[in-house]
């Protein structure tokens, strides 16, 4: 039965002597890979080179801290409900007298890992966090040997006070609007403080 009509009936043709020799396929081959020499290449030679990220490119996460220091998580645990790979677990434990400078919120994470094997850099745990404190950044993962190394604790997450992270780009007024909450970016106020010294 035919199911269309474009059908085409296929004849074995025999091939001719330079055919046989297969030397003008060869040659149109080699002229197509001389053609590529001199054109700019499509690859980088990474890690010395790297290429420029788009700005809303989903890395490496970042515990953002608020203006003063402290820590800006408070272990509500909505990252680790959102997240569709089951990458985010934390303990939570209760800020102690005299911790205000290192803790934002009278709970805070104690431990906060991110299996960066699970993770699908998906941004969902960026999305439910309700106190701005994680965000993906543009940050690569870094290759590992061991599947251990992959698991990310709170000395890789939190993010550095001689190393802070802009995001800025990521914490739009747009994305403010979507998560119904009052703009508050002072953290990226202190980066970019910091970077014009
Ligand atoms: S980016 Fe997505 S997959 Fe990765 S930890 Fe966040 S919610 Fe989970
Ligand atoms: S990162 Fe945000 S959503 Fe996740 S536990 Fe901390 S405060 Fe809650």
């Amino acid at each position: 039965m035919m199911l269309t009509n474009r059908s085409k009936s296929v004849v074995k043709k025999e091939m001719s002597l330079v055919e046989k020799l297969y030397l003008p396929a060869i040659l149109s081959g080699m002229a197509i890979t001389f053609k590529h020499i001199f054109k700019k290449p499509a690859t980088v030679r990474y890690p010395e080179e790297k290429r420029e990220m788009a700005p809303v490119y989903r890395g490496h996460h970042v515990l953002k801290r608020d203006d003063s220091g402290a820590e800006r998580c408070t272990a509500c645990g909505l990252c680790a409900v959102a997240c569709p790979a089951e990458a985010i677990t934390m303990d939570a434990a209760e800020r102690k007298p005299g911790e205000e400078h290192l803790y934002r919120e009278e709970k805070y994470a104690a431990k906060y890992e991110i299996n960066m094997l699970r993770c699908i850099f998906c941004g969902l745990c960026e999305e439910a966090c309700p106190k701005e404190a994680i965000f993906l950044t543009d940050t690569l993962v870094n290759p590992e040997v061991a599947r251990d190394a992959f698991i990310y604790g709170k000395d890789k997450l939190v993010e550095r006070m001689d190393h802070r992270i802009d995001v800025s780009k990521r914490q739009t007024a747009d994305v403010a609007m979507f998560k119904h909450s009052e703009m508050d970016a002072k953290h990226n106020k202190v980066y970019k403080d910091k970077t014009k010294q």
